[in-house]
């Protein structure tokens, strides 16, 4: 019997439209022009969103690492800028230097793809042509990922807390799958909060040494306090002592830390006229010195551009506003990374801060809390746990901070909308367009 082959024309006529349609719609593996960006994004998100533009913007973007971190994490970087490399003035944007800031990575990452999704716009092209901006969305992976499971500022040098000659022997855990850390108390269940006595943090205690929690992974070192520049000339952050001991937060020596000297090396091996360090935890451009109440020669330079910058965010964040200050008057710390730049560098030198949770204390006179971002925080809370891994009346309290692990911001679009634009501003406010521009400290 004569097998029937043959199909209707009908069919052959869908069939070819199915395959023309193929043809015609690209199969969308990554889809990057979608981006949510009201979401918290893990730290691998960086890597593979810079990698994603680079190959599809490979004739004005490349991506390579400039470093590593303790745990052998890459400091992926995105080097963007159109021809003639050399007639151009180079910047650098750098955030998450403080691993649980995450909000300052997710505005870097915003802003160089939104660079790329407005490559054809009149102002992006004339970036192209006059500038090479850098930029390292996470400068503090280990930080970053740590932060995933509880908030911490520092990285992953290997430290052994609770000096048992082991390191990150009791890192905290999610013992009952709530999402968070908590921090373990004891005391009656009919007792005050104030006569709970806390001893530990949410742990199945991996160590067996009657402490829940006391080796976390956490260094004790904030890598915003051991660039090589007046290294331990302040004691802490609050109360300046010259000398003191700065040890624990400034790690064991100037520029110890491989992010660090990432960041360093990166910068004498690539002159750059201006940089930015984004972080969070205030909403504020501040700029050198951070170790000295004198203002620098160029005091007049950085409180105009900061102006521009901070009047640059309220539209576009919808309405949020921020402040400026020369950063000591923030408050006095040593060895930032703005004052290694401008000190040693000669780097025009910014740091902004892109986010303070919470509702506007007006009653404070402090500017930090008048300028925030208008949102309601979560509740401390305390559960009654009775019984818990061989102690007696525990109680879990988990802080507002803790139950905001993985989660974003509302309107934190808005928010990395508004960067961009600060970061814009700041970009226009570096001389540009006369050929050759070499920062004066290549000069000397
Ligand atoms: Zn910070």
């Amino acid at each position: 019997m004569k097998k029937t082959f043959g199909v209707s024309s009908v069919k052959l006529w869908v069939l070819s439209i199915f395959v023309l349609l193929l043809l015609i719609v690209p199969v969308q593996v990554f889809a990057i022009e979608e981006i949510d960006w009201k979401i918290r994004h893990d730290v691998d998100f960086y890597e593979t969103t810079l990698k994603a533009l680079a190959e599809e913007n490979s004739d004005i973007m490349k991506v390579f690492s400039i470093g590593r971190s303790w745990r052998e994490r890459d400091l992926w970087t995105a080097e963007i800028s159109g021809a003639n490399e050399g007639e151009k003035t180079a910047l650098y944007i750098v955030a998450n230097i403080h691993g649980g800031e995450n909000e300052s990575a997710e505005s870097a990452m915003y802003f160089v793809w939104w660079m790329m999704e407005n490559r054809e716009t009149e102002e992006v092209m004339k970036i192209l042509e006059n500038y090479i901006i850098y930029v390292t969305p996470v400068m503090n992976p280990d930080g970053y990922a740590a932060s995933w499971v509880y908030n911490t500022r520092q990285n992953l040098r290997p430290t052994d807390l609770n000096g048992d000659g082991k390191v990150f022997s009791d890192p905290y855990t999610d013992t009952n799958g709530d999402g968070f850390i908590s921090e373990i108390y004891t005391g009656a269940k009919d007792s005050k909060v104030e006569d709970r006595v806390r001893v530990g943090m949410e742990s199945p205690d991996w160590d067996q040494n009657g402490i829940p929690g006391d080796d976390p992974k956490n260094s004790t070192i904030d890598l915003n306090r051991t660039f090589d520049f007046g290294w331990n000339w302040l004691d802490v952050d609050t109360d300046p002592v010259v000398g003191g001991n700065a040890f624990l937060r400034a790690g064991p020596d100037a520029a110890s830390e491989p992010e660090v000297q990432a960041v360093q090396n990166f910068l004498i091996s690539h002159p750059v006229y201006g940089l930015v360090t984004l972080h969070t935890g205030i909403q504020c451009v501040l700029y050198p010195w951070c170790y000295n109440p004198e203002p620098t020669k160029d005091h007049e330079f950085f409180k105009a551009t900061a102006q521009k910058m901070i009047a640059a965010f309220e539209e576009p964040s919808g309405g949020r506003t921020m402040y400026e200050k020369q950063s000591y008057y923030d408050y006095p710390t040593a060895s930032e990374m703005i004052d290694w730049a401008y000190g040693r560098l000669g780097i025009h030198a910014y740091t902004v801060e892109v986010y303070r949770g919470g509702f506007p204390d007006t009653e404070s006179t402090d500017p930090a809390d008048l300028h925030t971002w208008g949102n309601e925080l979560p509740e401390e809370k305390w559960e009654y746990v009775g019984d818990w891994q061989g102690l007696t009346d525990v109680w879990f309290r988990t802080t507002s901070r803790a139950q905001t692990v993985r989660i974003a911001p509302p309107d934190q679009d808005l928010m990395v909308d508004g960067i961009k634009d600060v970061l814009l501003e700041f970009i226009w406010s570096e001389p540009y367009g006369d050929g050759p521009t070499v920062p004066e400290y290549l000069t000397w």
